[in-house]
C-alpha cells in the first residue's frame, strides 16, 4: 500500500514540523525526521507523485501570528542533502551535466542553530525575521537586537539583506541549564525558543550569537563568488567563521570534511554538518533553484548526536566514594553507530527538574564522553510513572544519607564501593597492581574480605593459590605486583586513595606544592586553594578527607606498608616561567594535551578555563567564548604561530 503509507508520512511528518518549526518544541529527534523524509522522498520518486501538502514541496514551517510577518526580498531555501562521499559525488554529478565541468565549491561549517535574515539600509540595521516559509518569516527585529553579535551598523550603505543562523553557544546552554527551572533540550531549541519569544528580555537573558554566511538580496554591489560575500561579510563587522575552504576536487573536499567533523566535539557551539556551495556566483544563476532547494549548494549531514528512546528504568549504582549515581536503562537504541543501552542522569534534583521518568520517551546525547547522557523529555506515556529517591542502598540495603544533591550509602564496607575503590586502587595511573582487575577485587573481597585497600598489603601467596582460577603462577605474579606498588610516588599515592573531586591532575598539583604525604596531611584549605583552578570545594574534600578518623587510620596503615618516592622535581624555570596559560579554539599542529605538556616542561602552568591567575591564552582557529572572555579582561593573547615562535625562543 505505498499511497496510503505516503500519506501516512506526509501527515506524521507535518505533524513533526509543526511541533519543531512553529512549537520550538519537537516530538521526536532529527535523525528519526530525516529517516522518515527519506523515506517518503523514495516513494515520491518512485511513483513519480506528491501530495501537494508534501513537506518536500515546502521549506519550514509556519509563522507564529503574534509576530509581525515580513516579506522576504529575497526567498530564503532549504537546503538538499547527502549522508556520505556517494550522496556527495551524486551531487557533483549533477552538476557537471548541467555545466559541462565540475566548478569550484566552497565548504563550510553548517550550523545548527535558527536560520535569521538581517535587513540593513544606510549602514543601519532595520529589520530581523526568521526563515518562515522561505517567503514570509517572523518580525524578530527587537528580539535580535540583544544579540551582542548582530552589528546594529555596517560599512554597506545599500540596502542588504544578511543571511546566517542565530546559535546558542554550548557553554551558554550548559550555564542557562544549571539554574533553569525548566532545562532546555538542546541550544537549537535554546535559540529557537528564545527569538520567537515575545519578550525581548527572554531573548537576552539566553546570551545568543550570530554566524553570518551569506547576502541575499542586496542594491548596488555586485558580488562574484562566495568568498567574496564571506570576505565581506567580515570586513563589515558580522562574526563569521574561520572554517571556509575553497575546493577543487573530491579528494580535497572528503580531506576538509573529516577535519570538519574531527573538530566538532571541540566546539562551543553546534555543527549538524557541513556545507558546499559552487563559488561562482555566475554559474549558481546557470543552475538556479528546485521548489525547496538551490542546486548549487548540499548539506553534507554528520551522524546524529542526539535521538530518542524509551526509559524503562532507573538503577542506583553505588561509586567509590560511596555516592548512589541514577544510571538510566534504556530501550536499545542505534547513535553514532553504536547501540546505546544505558545513559547517566546527574543527580536526583536533575532528574526532578527534567521532569524525566521511567516509561517516557526521553532524548539523548553522546557527547564527548562515552556514556550518553538524557537531556530531557520527548514524550511521557500513559503509564509513565515517577522515578523515586533510593531510601536504601541497592546493594547492601543500609540507609541511605543525603547530602546536598546526592545520595551515599552509609555503609563502609558495602560491596560495589569497597570494589571499585580497590580496582581505583590498583589502577594504572594510581598504584599500577598489574593483574588486579576489578573481577580480581571482587574475587579478594568476597573470599579473602579485603575490605579495604591497606589490607592488599597483607595477602599471602598462600591465601591467593587457594582461591578459584588462581594458579601458583597468578598468585605469585600478583603479590610480586603488590610488593612492586609499596615504592611509590606522591601524586600516584595520592590520587589512589579516591579523594572526592581530587583526579589524577590535581593529584599531580598536590604532590608538587605539598612535596611530602605529611606536608599535604597538615595543609589547610586556604594553602591548597592557591593551587591553579583549585576551587573551594576541591580544597575542602582534601581537608576534610585527612581530617576524617577513618581515612586517618586508612593513611597511617597504608604508610606501614609504601614508600614514598621523592617526586620528578618540577620544572620551574623556562620560557613560560610566571605563566598560566589557556588554550582555546583548534590548534592545527599539536594536540590540546601536547600543547598543555609543552608549556608544563618548560616552567609554565596550564588551565582549561581562563581565571584571575591566567595571563596567557593561545587561541587556535574557531576560539569562541574563552577567547572574548580574555578580550574583556585584557589578558595577553597569542596566536598558534606566536606560540610556536616562543617554543623556539623567540
Ligand atoms: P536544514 O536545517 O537541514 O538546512 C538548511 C538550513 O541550513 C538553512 O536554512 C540555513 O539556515 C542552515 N545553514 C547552517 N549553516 C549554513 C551555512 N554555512 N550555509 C548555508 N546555510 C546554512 O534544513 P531545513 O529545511 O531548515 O530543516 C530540515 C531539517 O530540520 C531536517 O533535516 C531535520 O533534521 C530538522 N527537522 C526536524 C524535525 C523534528 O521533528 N525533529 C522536524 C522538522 C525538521
Amino acid at each position: 500500500m505505498p499511497m496510503q503509507r505516503m500519506r501516512e508520512l506526509v501527515d506524521l511528518l507535518n505533524k513533526y514540523a509543526y511541533a519543531y518549526y512553529v512549537l520550538d518544541d519537537p516530538i521526536v529527534a532529527d535523525d528519526e525526521y530525516d529517516r522518515l523524509y527519506d523515506e517518503l522522498v523514495a516513494l515520491e520518486t518512485e511513483f513519480g507523485m506528491r501530495y501537494p501538502d508534501s513537506p518536500t514541496l515546502r521549506v519550514g514551517g509556519e509563522t507564529l501570528k503574534a509576530f509581525a510577518p515580513y516579506r522576504h526580498r529575497e526567498r530564503l531555501y532549504s537546503l538538499d542533502k547527502a549522508k556520505n562521499i556517494k550522496e556527495f559525488e551524486a551531487f557533483l554529478e549533477r552538476i557537471r551535466k548541467a555545466l559541462g565541468y565540475t566548478p569550484r565549491l566552497t565548504l563550510e561549517q553548517k550550523f545548527d542553530g535558527l536560520t535569521l535574515s538581517l535587513t540593513y539600509k544606510d549602514g543601519a540595521l532595520v529589520k530581523g525575521a526568521t526563515r518562515g516559509d522561505g517567503e514570509v518569516g517572523e518580525d524578530v527585529t527587537e528580539q535580535i537586537k540583544t544579540i551582542r553579535t548582530i552589528p546594529r551598523r555596517i560599512d554597506y550603505t545599500g540596502i542588504i539583506e544578511v543571511q546566517g543562523e542565530g546559535i546558542m553557544r554550548i557553554s551558554e546552554f550548559d550555564k542557562y541549564n544549571k539554574t533553569a527551572a525548566v532545562p532546555l533540550k538542546n541550544p537549537r531549541n535554546g535559540v529557537a525558543g528564545a527569538i520567537r519569544n515575545l519578550n525581548p528580555k527572554v531573548t537576552a537573558e539566553r546570551n545568543l550569537d550570530f554566524f553570518a554566511y551569506n547576502v541575499g538580496y542586496h542594491d548596488g554591489k555586485r558580488f562574484s563568488s562566495q568568498e567574496e560575500i564571506h570576505e565581506f561579510l567580515r570586513q563589515n563587522g558580522f562574526l563569521v567563521s574561520d572554517v571556509f575552504y575553497v575546493v577543487d576536487d573530491v579528494a580535497e573536499a572528503e580531506k576538509h570534511l573529516e577535519e570538519i567533523e574531527e573538530s566538532r566535539p571541540t566546539l562551543d557551539f553546534l555543527i549538524d554538518g557541513a556545507v558546499f556551495k559552487v563559488n561562482d556566483l555566475g554559474l549558481r544563476e546557470e543552475l538556479g533553484f528546485t521548489e525547496k532547494f538551490p542546486r548549487w549548494a548540499l548539506a553534507y549531514k554528520f551522524q546524529a548526536m542526539e535521538t530518542t528512546t524509551i526509559l524503562k528504568d532507573v538503577v542506583w549504582q553505588v561509586s567509590r566514594t560511596s555516592k548512589l549515581n541514577p544510571l538510566a536503562i534504556l530501550e536499545p537504541v542505534d547513535l553514532m553507530g553504536v547501540t546505546v543501552k544505558r545513559a547517566t542522569l546527574n543527580n536526583y534534583s536533575d532528574i526532578q527538574r527534567k521532569d524525566i521518568k521511567i516509561g517516557s520517551r526521553v532524548l539523548i546525547r553522546r557527547s564527548n564522553d562515552v556514556i550518553p547522557e538524557i537531556m530531557g523529555v520527548y514524550q511521557h506515556g500513559e503509564n509513565s510513572k515517577e522515578i523515586l529517591p533510593p531510601i536504601v542502598c541497592p546493594a547492601c540495603g543500609s540507609p541511605v544519607r543525603k547530602d546536598n544533591v546526592f545520595y551515599y550509602c552509609t555503609n563502609d564496607a558495602c560491596a560495589p564501593k569497597v570494589i571499585s575503590a580497590i580496582d581505583h586502587f590498583a589502577s594504572k595511573a594510581c598504584m599500577d597492581i598489574e593483574g588486579l582487575s576489578e573481577k580480581t577485587a571482587e574475587q579478594l573481597y568476597n573470599d579473602l574480605h579485603i575490605d579495604s585497600v591497606d589490607k592488599l598489603y597483607t595477602i599471602t601467596a598462600g591465601q591467593l593459590k587457594a582461591l578459584e582460577g588462581f594458579k601458583d603462577k597468578k598468585a605469585d605474579n600478583l603479590i610480586s605486583s603488590i610488593n612492586k606498588s609499596r615504592k611509590t610516588t606522591l601524586s600516584r599515592f595520592v590520587f589512589a586513595l579516591g579523594i572526592p573531586t581530587i583526579g589524577k591532575k590535581a593529584a599531580k598539583q598536590l604532590a608538587d606544592r605539598f612535596r611530602s604525604i605529611e606536608a599535604l596531611r597538615e595543609a589547610t584549605a586556604e594553602q591548597i586553594i592557591e593551587i591553579p583552578e583549585f576551587g573551594g570545594i576541591m580544597a575542602e574534600n582534601v581537608v576534610n578527607f585527612f581530617k576524617d578518623e577513618k581515612n586517618a587510620r586508612l593513611v597511617d596503615n597504608l604508610l606501614s606498608h609504601i614508600e614514598i618516592e621523592a617526586e620528578e622535581e618540577p620544572v620551574t624555570e623556562g620560557i613560560f616561567s610566571g605563566y598560566t596559560v589557556v588554550f582555546t579554539g583548534v590548534l592545527t599542529n599539536y594536540k590540546r594535551s601536547e600543547a598543555q605538556k609543552l608549556v608544563t616542561e618548560r616552567g609554565g602552568k596550564t588551565a582549561d578555563n581562563i581565571n584571575s591567575s591566567v595571563n596567557l591564552v593561545v587561541a587556535g582557529e574557531e576560539a569562541g567564548s574563552k577567547l572574548a572572555k580574555a578580550q574583556k579582561l585584557n589578558i595577553k593573547i597569542i596566536s598558534e604561530a606566536e606560540f610556536i615562535q616562543m617554543l623556539n625562543g623567540n
